[in-house]
């Protein structure tokens, strides 16, 4: 059985949290501990997201908690991190949830909506009272998304939107979307409400990974949406990604929730597992693995809280989240991986917690942005040389 949870700090980092620092993580990793770990193996396995903890979630104040005003928490971003973190700890489809409904849509609404959209949906979004979903990808334009080829056209009083989103967050359960879609040519952001005639959803099943999650298409079919819903600074491109560079900075530090609760399991395991007549925690092959393991997961402790130091500064340029993404999610899969494989065959079973993580981080790897394509984004920002074509 899956041991209590021992959270590595090699470097000490509790020491540069403040209080109120500690004290979120401590009550999101309480909430964790009697909440989720208890049930998640189970959703996961039903292929279920636990919708019953969103009133509970949303109580403890984490959604868009890192937006000022309109019933936000008003977190700085190492306190949102932890959030995060700790929540990844429980399971990536927990966080996944966070994620899109706080950085993607509250944050569009934020700072891409009028003053009379952002008081209409962001209270209510914060309560958990609406659930929100960011339609961005479509079935032919993943990492393209500049290509996309829903369509929206003015019509008196309305805009007429006609396409299909793809791989959505959230989108069954969703009381609205953010909905990018190209008016004449160019990319805008829109604000679709559940029941809008034209627009339905169907769930995407049969997924091994973020089973705990609802994906879902979108279909907008001729969708009559009220003008004074487009939001009147989604315009271009640049405005949609700068949704995603908020949600990434977050998945800098989920990940890091999923590698700790991967190495805790892991560690604890080779304490006990006897093979060879001592536990296998004395073997050296096994003490690489962990010592790898710790080093890895410590460097990305440094990062994440640098990374969101630098974003309360207004420093964080996108390509520095970039790089903390694509880190943090590639280390967290290899120490899943390592952690798998430290605990042999029961690794693969669902009583413990590194199968589900590790499958879970194969989607972080590809959403928000490949790891190929972040290493692309550095790869121009170091040489001034775009080689996405
Ligand atoms: C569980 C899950 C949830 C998601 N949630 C959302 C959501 O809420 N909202 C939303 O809008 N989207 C969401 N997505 C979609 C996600 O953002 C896309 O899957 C992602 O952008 C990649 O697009 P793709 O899957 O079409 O892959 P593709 O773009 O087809 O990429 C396939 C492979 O080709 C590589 N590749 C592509 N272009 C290049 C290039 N120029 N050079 C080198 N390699 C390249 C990629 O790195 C990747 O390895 C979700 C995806 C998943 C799996």
């Amino acid at each position: 059985m899956s041991s209590p949870f021992e959270p590595p700090d090699y470097y000490l980092l509790d020491d540069v949290l403040t209080e109120e620092e500690k004290l979120i993580r401590k009550s999101v990793r309480d909430f964790v501990d009697a909440r989720v770990i208890p049930i998640i193996a189970s959703c996961f396995r039903e292929e279920r997201f636990p919708a019953e903890l969103v009133p509970e979630i949303a109580a403890m104040g984490l959604l868009g908690a890192n937006i000022d005003g309109y019933g936000c928490a008003g977190l700085g971003n190492v306190a949102y991190g932890l959030v995060l973190q700790e929540l990844e700890r429980g399971d990536s489809g927990l966080r996944s949830f966070v994620s899109v409904q706080g950085a993607l849509v509250m944050s569009a609404i934020h700072e891409l909506g009028s003053e009379e959209q952002k008081e209409r949906w962001l209270p209510r979004l914060a309560r958990g009272e609406l659930i929100g979903c960011f339609g961005l990808t479509e079935p032919d334009f993943g990492s393209n998304p500049g290509g996309l080829q829903t369509q929206a056209r003015r019509d008196g009083k309305h805009y007429v939107l006609a396409g299909n989103k793809m791989w959505i967050t959230n989108g069954s359960i969703a009381d609205l979307a953010v909905v990018w879609a190209k008016e004449s040519g160019r990319i805008a952001g829109f604000v679709v409400e559940k029941g809008t005639p034209g627009y339905s959803t169907s769930l995407q099943k049969g997924k091994w990974s973020l089973r705990a999650s609802v994906t879902s298409e979108l279909h907008l079919q001729d969708c009559r949406v009220p003008a004074e819903n487009r939001l009147p600074k989604a315009e271009g491109l640049k405005a949609a990604l700068s949704c995603l560079n908020h949600a990434r900075a977050g998945i800098a530090w989920g990940a890091l929730g999923g590698a700790m609760a991967c190495y805790s399991e892991a560690l604890q395991y080779a304490k006990t597992r006897i093979q060879f007549g001592k536990p296998i925690a004395g073997f050296q092959l096994v003490q690489a693995k962990l010592a790898d393991m710790l080093t890895e997961i410590t460097k990305g402790q440094l990062l994440a809280h640098r990374l969101a130091v630098l974003r309360d500064q207004g420093k964080a340029r996108p390509e520095v989240v970039s790089l903390a993404k694509r880190n943090n999610v590639a280390m967290a899969l290899e120490v899943a991986r390592s952690a798998r494989d430290i605990l042999g065959a029961n690794g693969i079973t669902d009583e413990y917690c590194v199968g589900r993580h590790m499958a879970n981080l194969e989607s972080v790897k590809t959403y928000e942005g490949t790891h190929d394509i972040h290493t692309l984004i550095l790869g121009q920002d170091i040489t001034g040389i775009a080689a996405f074509t």
